[in-house]
């Protein structure tokens, strides 16, 4: 018998991560796959992906994988449901829809997505429905809202240095709040190319991740005060000569002004606020000033607080003193998705949106469906949703709030998902869905500048069927009507690309992603940033995004804004991500789960011991939201008064069946929104 050769068909990771790695998939039959390797082809991910996605056909073959359309028949989140027909789901989904809609108004209804697929035509049609039936819109808040403010306050947008530039140009590198072992592997493979070249690694984080073990300095900031930091080493800088003043006159807005304003913010003043000794901030001042080949990776981490947008623009405009903007190798990165010239109108039917309608806060879930006047902007209740690509009843800030909102017996809510998450268990309908590799679509990426297209490399199991199509079938029955809706997932992409004059979808596809990174000059900022001034903004126009800006510092500073450590919650939580598990994706698959072992609380030893806590005790951690009860584990290099919980463990992983989202707040952060994961205070109890 002949041996069929082994097929492989390349694809993209579609996961919420800004690697966005290419990816070549063994397909053995019209059904399955094998293993999942990084594409050579990506000169950015260049081969390497994560483990938990080489793994994918453990998840895609997943015996829990939904398989058909179901109804709900027990009580609101029994999870007791029965099969029924895609006919019948879709048109008890239409009708349900429309009868609210008849009793409410549109705004009634709030389809709601995020991030599960990044691909742009599977995630986003949701919004081409909601605009043509006048559904609430959407304020996307979860992740990027508050980094992306601070970082467009200083350079105008959100694109920054090639990070492929580090591997054989940069002198330092800095990987500022973010954890790239664990969440976005690539990163960590070009610093460690720098380091093994002779570049030095620098690691700042709340605690010693596994990116801070690979550093040659790592230093531990109290959660929320990378801001102080940045001001401290802007004093060394100006103080020590190694301010660029040919450049800040050329290229900044106000230099003069950040001078005086920095030169009370001594490394012994941040000491006081960020925990760490004044001589490590400034020795980490000057190693930064030495070389104008300094690289700041600026990573989300360190923006999900309070005063987020404050401390992004504050690190920002470290490369902006020293002048580390010219030189290659030097500057920063941020996110790159402001470089592709995408026209999205087709996926999301923005040519039909109306801006009147009011947009409701993802974060605020809580609030909006426990009927929250100033949540819903003095609208309709929401009593119907469809959810696509997100796991709210995990992934939400106060999760106790949430649950009591999507346990409403008026709410309408159908869940089109993969597997039966715990929010899908609220579900009145619940419709399966596909996978990356069931599915054509196209993704940006965040970290690197490449544009790809991925085509299915399987059929799907069962009677999944892709979001696309779902979108369409419940069009079809509203009566919605848009060219969007009546093409292929190809179409649309291959109309959008043509329009936004980039390669078409089967060039794209062939030759592996186009690269849309710009020349040195533009990437450097070298001919202005994109400003009005198309200089570099020390003083921030916190106004430009509204809400609450005019009680924001205008100069770099620490904004006292977060939920401070007190007598009675002396503990700053951070709530960061695990390597294995994916914000909730991954938790069902057994190998990240063997690996992730259980909840797990990482407390300093010295709190450990004042609280009379050895490791495997369990502790109950809790404030005025809702309590959690994880186990602990004494770890080195975090400081005094900061506990660690890394992962969105499924709630049903804890004993009282409340995840760690149950501590976090939905307060939005400053100036107008955004999740503030890591900005909560706690208390810790042995139990
Ligand atoms: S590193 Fe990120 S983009 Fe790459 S395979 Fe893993 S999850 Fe996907």
């Amino acid at each position: 018998m002949a041996i069929r050769p082994l097929e492989i068909v390349p694809s993209v990771c579609p996961h919420d991560c800004t690697s966005t790695c290419a990816l070549e998939v063994e397909r053995l039959d019209e059904r399955t796959i094998g293993r999942v390797r990084g594409s050579q082809r990506n000169t950015y991910t260049r081969g390497v992906i994560c483990e938990k996605v080489g793994r994918y056909a453990e998840r895609t073959h997943h015996p829990d994988r939904l398989m058909h359309p179901m109804k709900r028949v027990g009580p609101k989140g029994s999870g007791r449901f029965a099969r029924i027909s895609w006919d019948e789901a879709l048109d008890t989904v239409a009708r349900a829809f429309q009868e609210k809609a008849a009793r409410h108004g549109p705004e009634t209804v709030w389809p709601y997505y995020y991030a599960g697929t990044m691909g742009l035509v599977q995630r986003d049609g949701i919004n081409r429905l909601r605009h043509v039936m006048r559904y609430s819109r959407w304020f996307s808040t979860i992740c990027v809202t508050l980094s992306d403010s601070g970082w467009i306050a200083g350079t105008g947008m959100k694109r920054g240095v090639d990070l492929r530039e580090i591997d054989d140009h940069s002198d330092l590198v800095v990987i500022w709040g973010g954890n790239p072992v664990n969440t976005q592997v690539n990163v960590m493979n070009h610093a460690l190319a720098a380091k093994r070249r002779g570049a030095t690694l620098v690691v700042v984080d709340p605690y010693r991740t596994g990116t801070a073990e690979r550093a040659d300095i790592h230093l531990a900031v109290r959660p929320g005060t990378d801001g102080a930091l940045a001001c401290a080493m802007m004093h060394v800088l100006f103080a020590e000569g190694f301010a660029d003043w040919d450049y800040l006159r050329a290229y900044t807005d106000a230099p003069d002004e950040l001078a005086r304003h920095v030169a009370t913010r001594t490394p012994e003043w941040a000491a006081a606020i960020t925990g760490l000794s004044a001589e490590s901030i400034a020795d980490f001042a000057r190693r930064y000033g030495r070389t104008k080949r300094s690289f700041i990776r600026c990573h989300h981490g360190f923006s999900r607080s309070r005063n987020g947008a404050v401390n992004m623009h504050a690190v920002s405009c470290l490369p902006a003193v020293t002048g580390a903007w010219q030189y290659e190798g030097g500057g920063a990165l941020y996110g790159q998705t402001a470089l592709y010239p995408l026209d999205r109108s087709l996926i999301e039917g923005l040519d039909v949106a109306d801006k009147s309608i009011r947009a409701l806060d993802q974060s605020r879930l809580g609030a909006i469906l426990t009927g929250d006047p100033a949540a819903l902007h003095g609208g309709p209740p929401v009593t119907a949703m469809l959810v696509q690509n997100t796991n709210p009843a995990m992934v939400c800030p106060d999760l106790n709030l949430v649950h009591r909102g999507l346990a409403r017996e008026d709410l309408f809510l159908c869940v089109h998902e993969q597997f039966l998450t715990e929010t899908a268990a609220f579900a009145d309908i619940v419709l399966p869905a596909t996978t990356f590799v069931e599915h054509d679509d196209f993704y940006t990426a965040s970290g690197h500048t490449y544009f790809q297209v991925a085509r299915k490399v399987i059929e799907p199991p069962g009677e999944c069927r892709e979001n696309h199509e779902v979108i369409r079938g419940l069009a079809r029955r509203l009566g919605a009507t848009h060219r969007g809706f009546e093409m292929t997932p190809w179409e649309i992409m291959d109309w959008t690309l043509k329009r936004s004059g980039m390669w078409d979808a089967e060039t794209n596809w062939r030759r592996g992603g186009q690269d849309c990174a710009p020349p040195f000059r533009k990437a450097h900022f070298l001919d202005g940033f994109e400003t009005a001034d198309h200089r570099f903004h020390f003083k921030a126009d916190w106004k430009r995004f509204g809400g609450r800006w005019a009680q924001m510092p205008v100069l770099p500073d620490h904004f006292d804004v977060i939920d401070g450590a007190t007598a009675a919650k002396p503990f700053r939580l951070v709530a960061a991500p695990a390597r294995t598990f994916l914000n909730s994706t991954f938790t069902e698959t057994p190998s990240s789960r063997r690996r992730e072992v259980r909840p797990t609380a990482c407390v300093n030893p010295a709190d450990c011991e004042a609280l009379g806590i050895v490791e495997g005790d369990r502790l109950t951690l809790g404030n005025e939201r809702g309590e959690v009860i994880v186990h602990a584990m004494p770890r080195e290099g975090q400081q005094r008064g900061v506990v660690v919980v890394e992962g969105v463990w499924p709630n049903k992983h804890f004993e009282n069946r409340l995840g760690i989202n149950a501590l976090t707040s939905s307060e939005p952060g400053f100036p107008h929104g955004g999740a503030v994961f890591h900005d909560t205070a706690v208390w810790i109890r042995k139990s």
